[in-house]
């Protein structure tokens, strides 16, 4: 991997205390009117210089110290408690926390530029903050102050992990399928059901749980959000599934058998939980596409450095016009990810109108991009990309998840095309 001649490592924290405004005032498009498309569209935004200085404080972290440990991680597929460790003595994990709840309070644009920063590196370690963010989102939306208040401190400072478990196995893009169910009893209610690919589902403390809680209900008010906190009673990892890619996330089914959760633990209220999904999955989605910018930076970072090196016929590799076009193709289709993807966290932390829009465009193009650029790399490195003595294979095999999860790329197309064809344009 190319090289990185920045700071040295930074001791923790890592995050400038003054990171924690708002991303309107972070950004050029300050005065973003989210009720005025035409404003909206004219705006622009740059990274301020805290975001600059996070941005290459986690690279130079990442470059340091989680590049090294990344195909170990991946060859035992074992969850890297040190990375964890690691992340939580920077104060990595209190980025999406309000700083009333312990943590930094960050815009959505900054904990993206933290997921690419470490993706770039590592995409399993990647997705620990992304996770910390999904998992959490639910509170973070509809939560109460009793609820942030008891969870959000030991989750900002990563003693604590949360998962989100939507999936189901017979329920998957089709959220409205989903069987688990939640019954009343007194002020409790007793969770039934399966939940499958759950990651981090059996490192986590605390699960975000969608469940129906009105059978007969219209499809979009049977569901209700809890948070499970285990271990408990009814609770088990059924298995750990072993995957192509992402091997050092444990990617969890998990079994709620008659699962006591007291009515305090329901986030929002009763039938709010599909509409809480989506919600979050629009705030979410970014952090995926963070990943996929992430990972084809560093594959491009590999190629380029190879291609600069490598010489047959007598002259670097680089310099033949097809691999030249190559790179300069993977720069580009990384870079223009990156730019719509920073566009997105700007218009969604603004509260555009069309946050649901702007979330799967960029998940969309920074997954097929990965895909490619990871692909692309491994060309670039001939028989040597197939091996696991340069990085690019793996990046290739965990670039794959980023067109599968938090909604297929033919769902993110959906959304897209739903949101364009309402408005009747
Ligand atoms: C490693 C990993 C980690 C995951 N982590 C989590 C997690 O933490 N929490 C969680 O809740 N879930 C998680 N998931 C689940 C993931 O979000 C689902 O796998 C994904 O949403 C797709 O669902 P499915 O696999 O059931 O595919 P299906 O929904 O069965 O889709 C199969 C195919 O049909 C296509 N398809 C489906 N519906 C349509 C349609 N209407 N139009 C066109 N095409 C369609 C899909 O695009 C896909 O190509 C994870 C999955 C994996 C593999």
């Amino acid at each position: 991997m190319a090289a990185v001649t920045e700071p040295t490592v930074p001791t923790a924290p890592i995050v400038p205390s003054s990171t924690g405004s708002s991303t309107a005032a972070n950004v050029t498009a300050a005065n973003a009117n989210a009720a005025d498309a035409n404003a909206t569209a004219a705006n622009t935004y740059r990274l301020t210089e805290d975001q600059q200085m996070l941005r290459d404080a986690v690279r130079v972290l990442a470059d340091e110290q989680i590049a090294p440990r990344a195909a170990e991680i991946d060859r035992t597929g074992e969850f890297p408690q040190d990375v964890r460790a690691l992340l939580a003595s920077h104060d990595i994990f209190g980025l999406p926390f309000p700083e009333a709840y312990g943590g930094l309070g960050v815009p959505l644009l900054t904990i993206c530029l933290a997921i690419e920063q470490i993706s770039r590196a590592c995409a399993t370690s990647g997705l620990m903050l992304a996770v910390q963010e999904l998992g959490s989102l639910p509170l973070l939306l509809a939560g109460s102050h009793d609820q942030r208040q008891r969870w959000f401190p030991s989750l900002a400072s990563g003693e604590r992990l949360i998962a989100f478990a939507l999936t189901e196995a017979e329920a998957g893009s089709d959220v409205s399928a989903i069987r688990t169910s939640a019954g009343r009893d007194g002020d409790d209610y007793i969770l039934s059901g399966s939940k499958r690919f759950i990651s981090q589902g059996s490192v986590a403390d605390l699960i975000t749980v969608f469940a129906v809680t009105d059978p007969m209900g219209a499809r979009t008010k049977r569901l209700s959000c809890f948070v499970v906190e285990v271990p408990t009673k009814g609770f088990s990892v059924a298995r750990i599934e072993h995957k192509m890619g992402l091997r050092g996330s444990p990617t969890a089914e998990l079994v709620f058998d008659q699962v006591r959760v007291p009515s305090a633990n329901r986030i929002g209220a009763e039938g709010d939980g599909f509409e809480l999904a989506m919600r979050t999955l629009d705030r979410s989605r970014p952090g995926i596409a963070a990943q996929a910018v992430g990972i084809a930076q560093g594959a491009l970072d590999v190629a380029v450095a190879y291609a600069g090196q490598r010489k047959q016929f007598g002259q670097r590799i680089g310099d033949f016009q097809m691999i030249g076009a190559m790179l300069a193709d993977m720069d580009a289709a990384t870079e223009a990810a990156r730019q719509l993807l920073y566009k997105a966290c700007t218009e969604i932390e603004a509260g555009s109108p069309d946050a649901s829009r702007w979330s799967a465009m960029c998940k969309l193009v920074a997954g097929d991009a990965a895909m490619r650029v990871t692909t692309d790399a491994v060309q670039v490195l001939g028989g040597y990309g197939y091996i696991d003595e340069f990085p690019v294979e793996r990046m290739m095999r965990d670039a794959k998840i980023t067109q599968l999860y938090e909604g297929t790329q033919q769902i993110q197309r959906l959304v897209i095309a739903r949101d364009l064809l309402g408005k009747g344009s």
